[in-house]
């Protein structure tokens, strides 16, 4: 089980969700929100070698945590993966839109600077003014597009940038984002829960609740359970492969 986008350090009790997940032998990647969180979180998953602490600035705090900015540069350098960061054209954040794009640009500058990332990326409302950025930072890494909630023509644009997808339970309890799921490339699919922010029928996903996508996807693909897992780990394999 991959979970590519989970807030460990948000959950009332991140140590024994830790021990869980590695009980479960997932891999994780747990995102952080700002730069001083990373090193706390971090050492909550110290010793767990499937589970990678990846250092971020959520755009929904880039208007009051912009200071941490020199921090993100200076451990950007150690991290070996950025997220979450991005754009978020929400209409309780359009005020804030210039301090998140120079805040994002400034973030793919250094870690383009720093030899490139596997990022974790929040978009919402905000897929074509992210893909306008990333255009500029072409060696900054690889984007994988976390939550994908844009249209079927933002979502070929992403593709053909090289984005990766990172699909949640909660993403395919919907049409729309079923819909979104069967247009993306499979060899470009992650999972995710973006736990614990995301709810799948008013219930807090944990980690090992992101199985639940795995009949959703075997369906789309029109492959079995099993071999849908394989999938997701040789997906894993190769985005791990194309970052040095
Ligand atoms: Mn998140």
């Amino acid at each position: 089980m991959i979970d590519m986008h989970c807030h460990l350090d948000l959950y009332p009790n991140p140590k024994d969700i830790v021990q869980q997940c590695v009980k479960e032998n997932m891999y994780v990647l747990s995102v952080t929100t700002t730069p001083k969180a990373w090193q706390g979180t971090k050492s909550l998953a110290e010793g767990c070698k499937r589970i990678r602490t990846s250092l971020g600035l959520h755009p929904q705090l880039a208007h009051e945590r912009y200071q941490e900015i020199d921090l993100f540069d200076e451990l950007v350098l150690k991290a070996k993966y950025v997220g979450e960061i991005g754009l978020d054209g929400g209409k309780d954040y359009t005020q804030y839109q210039n301090i998140q794009i120079s805040v994002l640009e400034h973030i793919l500058n250094s870690t383009q600077k720093a030899g490139g990332r596997i990022m974790s990326i929040h978009c919402r409302s905000a897929v074509d003014s992210f893909l306008d950025c990333l255009t500029n930072y072409q060696d900054a890494g690889i984007p994988i597009l976390h939550w994908f909630t844009g249209t079927q023509t933002q979502l070929q644009r992403a593709i053909s940038l090289g984005c990766w997808f990172s699909v949640s339970p909660a993403m395919l309890a919907t049409k729309k984002g079923k819909s979104l799921v069967e247009k993306m490339p499979k060899e470009r699919v992650l999972t995710e829960t973006d736990g614990p922010f995301a709810r799948l029928n008013q219930k807090i996903l944990m980690p090992w609740d992101v199985k639940k996508v795995i009949p959703h996807l075997s369906e789309v693909w029109k492959i079995n359970p099993e071999e849908t897992n394989i999938t997701l780990i040789s997906n894993l394999q190769n985005i791990l492969k194309s970052i040095v």
